[in-house]
């Protein structure tokens, strides 16, 4: 039986950055992971491979306006998709990052596990058959995606998003139900790799989380640029497949049937609390989800339990910074001299990468409202900006939501190009807690993305300059 300070099980981006801020602090950290590969969803199901394929999609689709940059040569109609290589591409960038994290484990000096993890009670964890002994545990074991009665996936024509990251043919007609952030970026990958794409979401808008003229406008989009028929308030009630494909029996607005060359489930994940050995310890489960305090401790002294299987934001980055939160703690708790700070759940940024972007921060309008703030936005479109016009993609718009009294801004929504990028200096600026008039008076460079940013902090005052 080995012995440890911490242990922490599943090596996603949550756990394997606990692992990481331990092992700093001096606790001789162990990490276990039951799949081959180190990295846990994010990198070999999620984040990771999914952005490769919309890169490759990105590409693809730059080729076709070629002429329009004046590069002669390319032969747009000759232009073919081709998945295996994409997969393949996928494949090398996974497997280099996840034996990044392997030699970070190393450098670290943290012992890597290999083999499902499941607590025993009183600190005691069994891995593959063996007994480890540990001061303090996080769980990270994250989710998965969850069975849907009626809508089974087979990963042949009715996927679920591990299966279509391993897709070797283009779908002729893409159906996708849930139009989240996994649908809409596998809509944006699909829809210009040259699939027809049907997009069903039940909610009012897509991305429903959002703010509503996000939603709104990027359906235009969608179904403008890229042809897709956009259906929400919807729902797929029931399947038949067929050897060929998949009719899907639509109920609600826009009420039928579509026959897709393939569904894919882009609803439904559950977090990976199932086998796992809650039932030794006093942790209480919510609805699914592993109930924590603002330090990320569990119901039972010493467990900690951060990322997908706790009710807080679903993202990566929220799963690395409540790691540092646990692993923190925990090392506190053993007498280092460490000031964990919880995370700050307002000032989370999410970031969805369709085309175009999405990156937001902070409440939206119909939130801020609804916390009770006298409300007062600045909205600023990318179209007369020179910059977006230069790299081809003047659309969407970016939102600020700013409370009237004092002018401090509440949240920032932009839709449009490098939304995913420009979203990181709105980080900077909630966190500085800016007011509508400071970031008036803050100068940003020309020609740049960023200049929509003082224009609707002026646009709140309604004097934006270039519109
Ligand atoms: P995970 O990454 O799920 O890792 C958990 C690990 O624990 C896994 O390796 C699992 O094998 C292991 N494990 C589970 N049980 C055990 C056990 N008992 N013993 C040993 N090991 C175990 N988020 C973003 O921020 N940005 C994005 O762009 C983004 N894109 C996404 C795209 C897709 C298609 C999907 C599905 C998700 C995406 N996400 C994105 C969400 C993100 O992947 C998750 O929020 C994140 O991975 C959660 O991290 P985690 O550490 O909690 O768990």
């Amino acid at each position: 039986m080995a012995s440890f300070d911490l242990l922490v099980i599943g090596s996603g981006p949550g756990g394997y950055i606990a692992a990481i801020r331990a092992a700093q602090l001096g606790l001789a950290t162990a990490l276990v992971e039951k799949d081959p590969g180190l990295g846990g969803t994010c990198l070999h199901r999620g984040c990771i491979p999914a952005k490769t394929w919309l890169e490759s999609a990105h590409r693809f689709e730059q080729m076709q306006v070629a002429d329009d940059y004046g590069i002669d040569g390319v032969d747009a109609k000759s232009l073919k998709a081709n998945l295996a290589t994409i997969v393949k591409r996928k494949g090398r960038i996974v497997l280099k990052n996840a034996k990044g994290i392997e030699f970070l484990m190393k450098k670290n000096k943290v012992t890597v596990l290999k083999g499902f993890g499941k607590l025993l009670g009183g600190g005691k964890v069994d891995v593959a058959g063996e007994v480890h002994e540990a001061k303090r545990i996080i769980l990270a074991t994250g989710s998965a995606p969850k069975p849907i009665p009626g809508l089974e996936t087979d990963g042949v024509r009715v996927l679920n998003s591990d299966h279509i990251l391993d897709l070797t043919e283009l779908p002729s007609h893409l159906v996708i139900l849930g139009a989240g952030a996994i649908g809409v970026e596998f809509a944006s990958v699909f829809s210009r790799l040259g699939s027809k794409v049907t997009l069903v979401e039940f909610m009012d808008t897509i991305l429903p989380l959002e703010d509503e003229e996000i939603g709104v406008e990027l359906a235009k989009i969608f179904k403008k640029t890229y042809k897709m028929d956009v259906r929400t308030k919807t729902k797929i009630t029931r399947i038949e497949k067929r050897d060929d494909g998949v009719v899907c029996f639509l109920e609600g607005e826009t009420p039928g049937e579509v026959v897709g060359s393939h569904l894919l489930v882009a609803v439904g994940r559950a977090p990976m609390v199932e086998g796992i050995g809650l039932e030794k310890t006093k942790a209480q489960v919510d609805r699914g989800c592993v109930v924590i305090d603002k330090f990320m401790q569990t119901g039972e002294p010493g467990l900690y339990a951060i990322g997908d299987i706790v009710r807080t934001p679903w993202l990566a980055h929220v799963a690395s910074d409540e790691g540092i939160v646990a692993a923190e703690h925990a090392a506190q708790s053993l007498g280092k001299d460490v000031h964990p700070h919880p995370v700050r759940y307002d000032r989370f940024p999410a970031c969805t990468y369709c085309d175009p972007e999405v990156g937001t921060i902070g409440l939206n309008e119909k939130a801020a409202k609804a916390k009770g703030y006298d409300v007062q936005v600045g909205t600023f479109p990318f179209a007369p900006m020179a910059k977006a016009n230069i790299v081809g993609e003047p659309h969407g718009f970016i939102k600020i939501v700013a409370d009237k009294k004092y002018g401090e801004i509440l949240g920032i929504h932009i839709l449009g190009p490098k939304a995913t990028e420009l979203v990181a200096s709105s980080v900077a600026l909630m966190g500085g807690e800016f007011t509508v008039n400071e970031l008036i008076n803050t100068m940003y460079p020309h020609p740049s993305l960023n200049e929509v940013f003082p224009e609707a902090a002026r646009a709140v005052y309604g004097r934006a300059l270039n519109m």
